[in-house]
């Protein structure tokens, strides 16, 4: 059986007190979700939540919100949660693209993107996650202040995230193309799930952050 399949997962998620049910009405009041106005970072495609959970668990004064699509990979990160809850995590399940519904301006912090879908197709450029459409929709939401950092082995999909930076606005502040070299990048790294794969096979792990 795929993964994607597992039965049950979407009612799972339905159930789930750790996966926000009607983001769009949470849009300008995520501190009320949370209880506290501290800071929100938002991971787009958390996959199974490892990086997430494992920042929400080491920064107890900041809250997360991770996004993710597929209801079966989504259901093992509420799988976790309901083992080992964090008061400072919501979930939600959704299309990242309508990511400016759900967040008002200036309400994310910071925005993470790990191991983002390269979608190598031409025609498939305005899906991937650090393409300048959706630059666009991030530049809505964060504070001015507010950086993205973005992590991947994909070598094409880097080098077309750096050639949409300033075209979208925006300017490198960070970048490395050997993660796991570079000692100031590294300082305080949270390893993915897929970075801690990809690594493992001998992988360079490209990294940027980006701000306006
Ligand atoms: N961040 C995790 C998982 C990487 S795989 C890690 O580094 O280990 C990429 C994940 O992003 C997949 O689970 C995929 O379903 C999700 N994803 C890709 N595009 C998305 C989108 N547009 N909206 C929401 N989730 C997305």
């Amino acid at each position: 059986m795929r993964l994607r399949n597992i039965s049950g997962s979407r009612e799972a998620i339905a159930a789930s007190r750790y996966v926000i049910q009607e983001p769009e009405a949470m849009k300008g009041r995520w501190n009320e979700a949370f209880g506290n106005r501290r800071p929100i970072r938002v991971e787009i495609g958390m996959g199974k939540g490892r990086f997430i959970m494992e920042q929400a668990g080491l920064h107890p004064e900041i809250n997360y919100v991770g996004i993710e699509k597929y209801s079966s990979v989504l259901l093992r990160g509420i799988q976790k949660m309901e083992a080992d809850p964090l008061p400072n995590l919501f979930f939600i399940r959704m299309e990242a693209e309508y990511i400016t519904d759900v967040f008002g301006r200036e309400e994310v912090d910071r925005i993470y993107l790990n191991f983002s879908d390269p979608w190598p197709k031409d025609r498939h450029a305005k899906r991937r996650l650090p393409s300048r459409e959706f630059l666009q929709r991030y530049d809505a939401i964060l504070k001015k202040d507010g950086v993205i950092e973005f992590k991947t082995d994909n070598r094409e999909l880097f080098r077309f995230a750096l050639d949409e930076i300033e075209p979208a606005g925006w300017r490198l502040e960070q970048m490395t193309e050997d993660l796991h070299h570079d000692e100031r990048m590294m300082r305080d790294n949270v390893m993915t799930e897929y970075e801690e794969r990809f690594s493992s096979m001998g992988n360079p792990i490209y990294k940027y952050i980006i701000a306006r």
